[in-house]
């Protein structure tokens, strides 16, 4: 949207140089990531598994609509300090092989809802750890995959990988059965940090398994990093952006650390007076936004960057962007069934969860039942305002006339209230509200989802504290 808006990158830069601290605490309040709307906290167990699986097997009346598949393999070999994910730490490899077991019960029981000819033309593997598999799982998932489902041959199927203890056999296993891109978790390369987060991952390696990723031919190559980590610096996390620079990635996610211990207990061990204060959590954001802009790379939102020319870029100039639980990607129209563990599902309009526990999820996929714990059913209503903040951040502004056309409503007269409610960021210039439309300004990127928070309808006070600050 900053394109349209008439902001080119290097004027991104200038603005971004100017950023006003009091404005930065004043709008840095907690709040949810929007992969889904509602967020993920309104699920729940009291919504009808027998209702959830009529939509799901209404989902499947016609083969018209694309599938992208998510598999969730739980497992890493040690916890991370920081991390925010579902994972069940484990150093017992047996463990993968029975977890595999159950995944393929979990196909075949929902394969029963699914209609056989809908194409797939996403995949993901997440994780936890998915290189935990050896590299005859890895060949045996894709078998289950092959064998049960429509593979588009132009699918984009990705990998998270944990460069720590990968093989170049289990890349070369994932290549085989056809994943195409790459994303590995660095977060820091200095080593003081690295040994806060308990996480001790030296550059040579990082680069090593860079090399094996482009040798073994995957196509596209992202990197994960983490500001508002123990002890990073401005100078030293400038050196780490400059090491990864070096290593050409074509996608870089860099998120802002969420501090959630009362979620995750284990973020207590990361002590407060460790941890960079807001201010230089700001001079991280907004030295990684500088650097990556002037190396060529497109701010997509929400901690994700781009070269000029990945689809990426190219679906947000034209559009085309899209959001849901695996971030932005530019598949758009494709109803996400994801397998394993916690993993999430939306199709229509529905989310449904497995459960989160490991000894759960295998009792009721041993059963024969769809592991599905909680979910939620869309109203009229939200289906509105997901797509309304669906936009927002994909597109960094609202065009009324045509959301009017896309929701079959008057977009202005419906939202009359949250767009009044909007003076303030315009005041603080995150947001300029012109004739027909909303734009979202370079300095409203940074608060992209703070925007959002003003369509959403759940959002009452006092509840805010679930959620991590924007930067
Ligand atoms: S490897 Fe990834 S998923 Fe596992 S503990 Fe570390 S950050 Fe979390």
């Amino acid at each position: 949207m900053h394109r349209e808006c008439g902001f080119g990158d290097t004027e991104f830069l200038m603005s971004a140089r100017t950023i006003d601290l009091e404005l930065i605490r004043k709008f840095n309040v907690p709040g949810p990531r929007y992969t889904s709307y509602p967020p993920a906290t309104h699920f729940t167990e009291e919504v009808s598994k027998d209702l959830l699986l009529e939509k799901i097997e209404a989902n499947n009346a016609s083969p018209d609509r694309d599938l992208s598949l998510y598999f969730h393999l739980p497992f890493c070999q040690s916890l991370c300090w920081f991390c925010g994910c579902t994972t069940v730490i484990t150093t017992e490899q047996g463990k993968s092989a029975r977890y595999l077991d159950s995944v393929e019960r979990e196909l075949d029981t929902m394969g029963r809802y699914l209609h056989p000819d809908r194409k797939v033309t996403q995949m993901h593997l997440g994780g936890g750890t998915p290189t935990f598999l050896l590299a005859d799982e890895i060949r045996r998932l894709g078998g289950m995959v092959a064998s049960r489902f429509k593979l588009d041959p132009d699918i984009e199927a990705s990998v998270e990988i944990d460069p720590r203890r990968l093989t170049r056999d289990k890349l070369e296993a994932l290549r085989e059965v056809g994943f195409n891109r790459a994303s590995i978790g660095v977060q820091d390369n200095n080593p003081e940090v690295q040994e806060a987060v308990h996480r001790i991952q030296p550059l040579e390696l990082t680069a090593e398994v860079v090399g094996w990723i482009r040798d073994t031919g995957f196509q596209s190559l992202n990197i994960d990093l983490i500001y508002g980590l123990p002890h990073q610096t401005v100078g030293s996390f400038e050196k780490t952006i400059d090491e990864i620079l070096d290593l050409r990635p074509d996608r870089l996610a860099v998120f802002s650390y969420a501090h959630v211990p009362w979620i995750k207990p284990a973020q207590k061990i990361l002590k407060d007076e460790y941890l960079p204060t807001p201010e230089v959590k700001l001079h991280l954001l907004k030295l990684t936004v500088e650097k990556l802009t002037a190396a060529g790379f497109v701010d997509i939102g929400m901690d994700h960057f781009a070269r000029a020319d990945d689809e990426l870029a190219v679906a947000q100039r034209e559009k085309t962007l899209q959001r849901n639980f695996q971030g932005y990607s530019t598949k758009g129209g494709t109803d996400i069934y994801s397998f394993g563990m916690s993993s999430i599902s939306q199709a229509d309009d529905i989310y449904w969860q497995n459960h989160k526990d490991l000894p759960e999820y295998y009792a009721e996929v041993d059963a024969g039942r769809p592991p599905i714990a909680r979910g939620y059913v869309l109203t009229g209503e939200d289906l509105v305002r997901r797509q309304t903040i669906m936009r927002l951040m994909c597109d960094r502004g609202l065009d009324y006339r045509s959301m009017s056309e896309a929701l079959g409503l008057d977009f202005e007269a419906h939202f009359s209230a949250e767009l009044a409610s909007l003076d303030d960021l315009e005041e603080g210039g995150l947001l300029a509200r012109r004739p027909g439309r909303l734009e979202v300004t370079e300095l409203g990127q940074l608060f992209i989802r703070i925007i959002a928070m003003r369509f959403d309808a759940y959002l009452i006070a006092g509840k805010e504290g679930r959620y991590s600050k924007a930067i």
